[in-house]
């Protein structure tokens, strides 16, 4: 598949129908020692870069509104965020060194997630360098998430007519609690999670689908679990958007991970996922999730082949046609 990727890369020559989102200020916060590896955004940027990409294929994120972020937060707690003043255990739920900047970042991520799904409608397919956010909840944050960056542009989306329905495709190795929450009586938008049972979060709001694996389990486990949904639930729902959460951390070089899955299958993850939305003329906004690999390359890595399979599928199915009635911009 190596190959194949590589000789598409040379034969595209970089003239790329779309785009990626990404900010420079998402590496530069400063969570001291942290588990969180922000520097893995730079290092990304520089290996699309290094791949052939220009400035012409970035769009710059910007933050993301009160008016959006009402989407989906409550005003109490978006106000206690804004101005500092969440208690200690809602600090603590987030873990993370919550500061002014952190706000900042959140902001920064969930325009640019917004951003992606505009784009992806635009276009068919969109990639944010960032996102992923799917622990945050209407009233409260956790796990690393402040604001559900996935939630607030699929409802952006539909406030302004641009979609009827959405699909979130969640593959990080953590169950999307907040988006199942979020979503869960919202029937336009179906929540797909494909995750490690035995781990974060310990309650686990119930998504459309889910389907939860066990430590240990291995490629063949995976792939079985995750490829007879697709192209199955997208000819079912039929959503007017995809929002891949292509999570780096079902791999079993990362720390948290107890699966013993390999890059060669989440390769076939993320093609499995994203070609066949492309055949079905499904726009797909794929954001980053998770990635907490001993030596951030790996985690890099991991994100870069998801980019890789992305201008792939591209390669292969060059023509888009927005299928949905509602037609984007
Ligand atoms: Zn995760």
């Amino acid at each position: 598949m190596a190959d194949i990727v590589d000789s598409v890369l040379s034969l595209l020559n970089w003239k790329l129908p779309f785009k990626f989102i990404y900010s420079n200020e998402y590496w530069m916060l400063d969570l001291g020692h942290h588990l969180f590896p922000v520097k893995k955004y730079r290092m990304l940027y520089e290996r699309v870069i290094a791949l052939g990409a220009s400035n012409k294929d970035f769009i710059q994120s910007e933050p993301a509104s009160d008016e959006d972020l009402l989407l989906v937060h409550s005003p109490e707690y978006i106000k206690k965020v804004m101005t500092g003043k969440l208690s200690s255990v809602e600090v603590q739920a987030l873990e993370l060194p919550f500061s002014p900047a952190v706000v900042r970042f959140f902001l920064m991520m969930t325009g640019g997630t917004i951003k992606a799904v505009e784009n992806a409608l635009k276009t068919g397919l969109a990639v944010h360098l960032g996102g992923g956010f799917h622990h945050a909840f209407p009233d409260h944050g956790e796990g690393f998430c402040v604001f559900n960056d996935i939630a607030v542009a699929i409802e952006k989306m539909k406030k302004q007519g641009k979609i009827d329905r959405a699909m979130i495709v969640d593959c990080d190795l953590h169950h999307g609690n907040g988006n199942a929450f979020i979503f869960s009586k919202k029937d336009y938008v179906f929540t797909f999670s494909i995750h490690q049972v035995d781990l974060y979060p310990t309650e686990k709001p119930s998504s459309d689908l889910d389907i939860g694996l066990w430590s240990g389990d291995n490629d063949e486990a995976y792939l079985s679990a995750l490829s007879p949904n697709f192209p199955r639930l997208y000819q079912e729902f039929k959503p007017d958007l995809v929002v891949y959460l292509a999570g780096a951390d079902p791999s079993q070089q990362d720390m948290l991970s107890g699966l013993n899955v390999t890059a060669e299958a989440l390769k076939k993850r993320d093609k499995i996922v994203i070609g066949n939305a492309r055949k079905l003329k499904i726009p797909v906004a794929i954001v980053l999730g998770g990635g907490y690999a001993s030596e951030i390359e790996q985690t890099v890595e991991t994100h870069l082949n998801t980019v890789k399979v992305a201008i792939s599928v591209w390669k292969r199915n060059p023509q888009f046609l927005v299928t949905s009635s509602i037609q984007s911009e």
